[in-house]
């Protein structure tokens, strides 16, 4: 084994998969999560994006079969959906495109990473703790440790030891405050603005219903002259018998959506949507606005300790529309398990990885 322990910030999707990948060179790998994770399919308080309608491309749910065999028919075992190809619908301004070429699978994001978890959970030496991190520890200006404490419960802090770190906070991660504190350089940010609304709402679905199993209307992908307009509307059968309904709209800031309007914007579309909707609403809509793009270019820093990578939306977060997110979290997994394979200091090369990592970051970055 290359290391000892091996600390994971985040156990999310990006999280979780960085694990996976460290796990098979790690005697230990701990994962520190702030949120309560529930031991079902259920979303948790940091990532209120998984009450809406997550895409999973399929090059994604690939490596994913790879890394834990028999994922997919687990997940349909478990009542996710399977979208062969003949089972998607796609619209431009009503009129139908071809459909995609590939086998889909649709469930909630809860769903999805609850079965990551169960899967990466279950390998031997990993283990998650629910502790919030407060920042870095350093030894010779490389990354040495990461101290934490119980949420909501004294302010004692620990440090766990680790050769290796991984951030996975997720969008709103720590690691530019915790670097100046290391006396590093500021890690450059770059933002974009976009400005997307996200109203989801659920609709009971019969089990027999032979409707195509995922459909999108696209009205435009991106927004009109004025940077408002509707860009979607998608429809996901999804776990538990169960329509999960995302209208994405540019410049709505903050509006209210209610299943009603969901209702009325669907009313104009194909059949699909209408039929969709009919069903009895469970909860009422949630909705979520998606202020800008952003990317923290660490491969950009003259100097970044060594012992620490990032992982995820830590790294960039693209417009959700496109729904490439946890996709790119797949990929920057499997990059960093080539890393580790082929390598026999990671820890104090990290720089090697960050900059391996950089094509699938580009791949996943959109300016809008
Ligand atoms: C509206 C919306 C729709 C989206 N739709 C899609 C889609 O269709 N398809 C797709 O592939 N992607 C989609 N995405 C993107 C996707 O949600 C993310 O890319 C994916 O969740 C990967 O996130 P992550 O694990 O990097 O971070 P997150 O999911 O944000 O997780 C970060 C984790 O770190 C933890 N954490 C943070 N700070 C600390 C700390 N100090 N101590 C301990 N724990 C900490 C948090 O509690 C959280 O669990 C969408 C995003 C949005 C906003």
């Amino acid at each position: 084994m290359t290391f000892g322990t091996v600390c994971v910030i985040g156990a999310s999707v990006a999280g979780l998969l960085a694990a996976r990948a460290l796990a098979d060179h790690a005697r230990r790998v701990v994962l520190l999560e702030r949120d309560v994770l529930a031991a079902g399919p259920v979303g948790h308080t940091s990532v209120p994006q998984g009450r809406h309608g997550h895409f999973l491309q399929p090059n994604a749910l690939e490596q994913l079969e790879d890394w834990f065999p028999g994922f997919t028919d687990d997940a349909v075992a478990r009542g996710a959906v399977p979208a062969p190809p003949g089972h998607h619908r796609l619209y431009m301004n009503s009129e139908p495109m071809a459909d995609w070429d590939a086998t889909l699978l649709t469930a909630s994001r809860p769903f999805l990473e609850q079965r990551i978890r169960s899967r990466v959970t279950g390998i031997a030496g990993v283990e998650v703790r629910h502790v919030v991190a407060t920042g870095l520890r350093y030894r010779d200006k490389a990354v040495a440790g990461v101290a934490h404490r119980t949420p909501g419960g004294p302010a004692t802090e620990r440090v766990l030891e680790a050769d290796l770190t991984v951030d996975a906070m997720g969008r709103g991660t720590s690691l530019v405050r915790w670097l100046e504190q290391g006396g590093f350089p500021a890690l450059p940010v770059q933002w974009v603005p976009v400005g997307i609304g996200y109203t989801t709402a659920l609709f009971r679905r019969s089990p027999d219903d032979l409707s195509p199993t995922i459909s999108c209307a696209l009205d435009q992908f991106t927004p009109g002259v004025d940077g408002r307009g509707l860009a979607a509307v998608a429809v996901y059968a999804i776990e538990g018998d169960l329509w999960q309904v995302v209208g994405m709209a540019y410049g709505r800031d903050r509006e209210d959506a209610t299943v009603k309007d969901l209702r009325g914007l669907c009313a104009g579309l194909p059949d699909i949507f209408r039929k969709a909707t009919a069903g009895e609403p469970v909860g009422g809509a949630e909705t979520y606005f998606y202020t800008d793009n952003r990317r923290r270019r660490v491969a950009d820093l003259e100097r970044f300790p060594a012992g620490l990578v990032d992982i995820g939306d830590a790294v960039a977060t693209s417009n959700p529309i496109h729904g490439i997110g946890m996709a790119s979290a797949v990929k920057q997994a499997s990059v960093l398990a080539d890393f580790l394979a082929g390598n026999s200091d990671p820890a104090g090369r990290t720089a090697d990885f960050l900059r391996m990592r950089e094509a699938v970051v580009d791949e996943a970055w959109t300016d809008g």
